[in-house]
């Protein structure tokens, strides 16, 4: 089931290769002791190394280094022993140095793979090229003064890893498949927030189109998208653009291009530069990056256990089907809640009121999992009192409707409004009597042949009791009944 673009002259296949900015979480920056918290007032976290003062040195952070062999690792990725730091020269008002330290032919991270997983519940691996460490640049405001530029240097010498994806995704939904995945590990790693809002996870977007099984053609960059949604648009409207020119007879340049959001299309920005224009060359500040056998082993020891890792033993341990373990393990929290409520319950059940019930409640209430209105015991306390009889499954969803409304236990609720399962026989027959008695038309065509009608009885029954019959019991003395009288 392949992704293609009809074109007038037949039909297309997209390459696209993703090279994806992240920052890492570490307290100061990638080459000073200069802190990076969010939102700060513009130019409160520069050192004179940030703002490349003459004769400042640069000394490495070992948090940042620690973070990205993390990210190797989880990405599965060879870790290289030794690796080097390039000035990559250019010239942009926010880097005051005119270079960026960068990695360029030695980076710290070789291969990888990241599994995506797709909506028709196949998997497939996208190969990662690489994955090097680089500093940020600062930030020009230019909607501050009618006639001049600011400029924040803040996030200026900010350790972002960049992880380059090969060529090997082949549609939007994978592109976007790929991007949330590589989120969900950094996440679990603790190695980038993965805040795509916040600039704190950036995508460039490599685009080409050939026909089918042709050779890769050029392809073009669109740069710093920053949402997950718009990377599949820009892709998508990339794609055509390139089509259409192929199609007029034309030639697709390299170039860097920018997604226009608004217009859902991508425009020119610049052509493209190729690494010598950047002037590579070694930092001779800075050493060759020599890691410690040791220490990398430690590191993976360290390693908490990974999405996918989890989801298959949430399939194995828990029988879920693989799209619910999926869904489940996305975010780290929801995977521990589920785990919370799901030990020594119904597994199934658990996975239903998380995905269901519980992400409803979420979304209506504007609150993460973090924060939910219910916790993980107050959950599993309500579908202990299903398993042990004390109220039935439609009860049930009524008190979690209560839970989220007062926080309470499911017990509480149970108690005060009187929502314990009747399972008295006799009270269970008076009111299928009293039912089949008020409905005496309907029972004669049930016995004459119309058997949908049993649903009709049911729900009668159930609300003659105010929801609260056994539905087991409910179901078998109706039966009895109807059986009974219809001799
Ligand atoms: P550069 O620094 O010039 O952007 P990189 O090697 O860092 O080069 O990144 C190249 C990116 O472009 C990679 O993600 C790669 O998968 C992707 N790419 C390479 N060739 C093609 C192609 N023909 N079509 C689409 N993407 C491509
Ligand atoms: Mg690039």
């Amino acid at each position: 089931m392949s992704y293609t673009i009809e074109g007038s002259t037949g039909s297309w296949e997209v390459v696209i290769g993703l090279e994806v900015h992240a920052q890492v979480i570490s307290r100061a920056k990638l080459f000073s002791g200069a802190a990076t918290d969010f939102g700060a007032a513009p130019n409160t976290q520069v050192s004179f190394v940030d703002a490349a003062f003459p004769g400042m040195l640069p000394v490495i952070n070992r948090e940042c280094v620690a973070q990205a062999v993390r990210t190797g690792l989880g990405l599965a990725a060879h870790i290289n022993m030794v690796s080097r730091f390039d000035r990559k020269n250019y010239f942009y008002a926010d880097l005051p140095a005119g270079y960026q330290i960068s990695q360029y032919a030695h980076p710290i991270v070789g291969a990888g793979t990241i599994e995506i997983e797709l909506a028709d519940g196949s998997t497939r691996a996208i190969g990662v090229t690489r994955l090097h460490l680089e500093q940020d640049a600062g930030k020009s405001l230019h909607d501050q003064h009618p006639s001049l530029s600011y400029i924040d240097l803040n996030r200026a010498g900010v350790a972002l890893m960049e992880i380059v994806s090969e060529p090997d995704l082949r549609s939007p939904e994978e592109a976007g498949a790929y991007l949330r995945k590589l989120r969900t590990i950094l996440r679990y790693l603790g190695t980038c927030d993965g805040n795509m809002e916040e600039g704190s996870m950036r995508a460039d977007v490599n685009v080409s189109v050939r026909p089918h099984g042709a050779p890769f053609r050029t392809r073009c960059e669109v740069k710093n998208v920053n949402s997950v949604r718009f990377v599949m648009q820009a892709i998508e409207a990339e794609a055509r653009r390139q089509i259409e020119v192929w199609e007029a007879g034309g030639t697709v340049e390299q170039e860097t291009r920018l997604f226009d959001a608004a217009r859902g299309s991508t425009r020119s920005m610049r052509s493209k530069e190729d690494a010598h224009d950047y002037r590579y060359f070694p930092d001779p500040d800075l050493l060759p990056l020599v890691l410690d056998e040791a220490w990398v082993a430690e590191l993976e020891a360290g390693l908490p256990e990974l999405p996918d890792a989890r989801r298959r033993r949430f399939i194995a341990q828990y029988g879920l089907p693989a799209y619910d373990s999926g869904v489940l393990v996305a975010e780290q929290a929801t995977a521990d809640y589920y785990e919370t409520v799901a030990k020594g319950r119904d597994a199934k059940l658990a996975a239903n009121y998380v995905m269901g019930d519980l992400f409803a409640a979420l979304n209506r209430t504007g609150r993460g999992i973090g924060d939910s209105p219910v916790s993980a015991d107050a959950l599993g306390a309500l579908l202990d009192l299903l398993a042990d009889a004390t109220i039935n499954g439609r009860i049930a969803k009524e008190v979690f409707e209560a839970m989220v409304e007062t926080g309470e236990h499911p017990a509480a609720i149970v108690d005060r409004q009187g929502l314990r399962q009747v399972t008295d026989a006799g009270a269970i027959d008076a009111a299928v009597e009293r039912v089949l008695a008020a409905n005496a038309d309907k029972v004669g065509e049930y016995r004459g042949g119309r058997e949908k009608l049993f649903g009709f009885f049911v729900g009668q029954v159930m609300k003659a009791m105010a929801g609260k019959g056994n539905p087991g019991l409910v179901n078998a003395a109706l039966r009895k009944h109807l059986g009974e009288t219809g001799e």
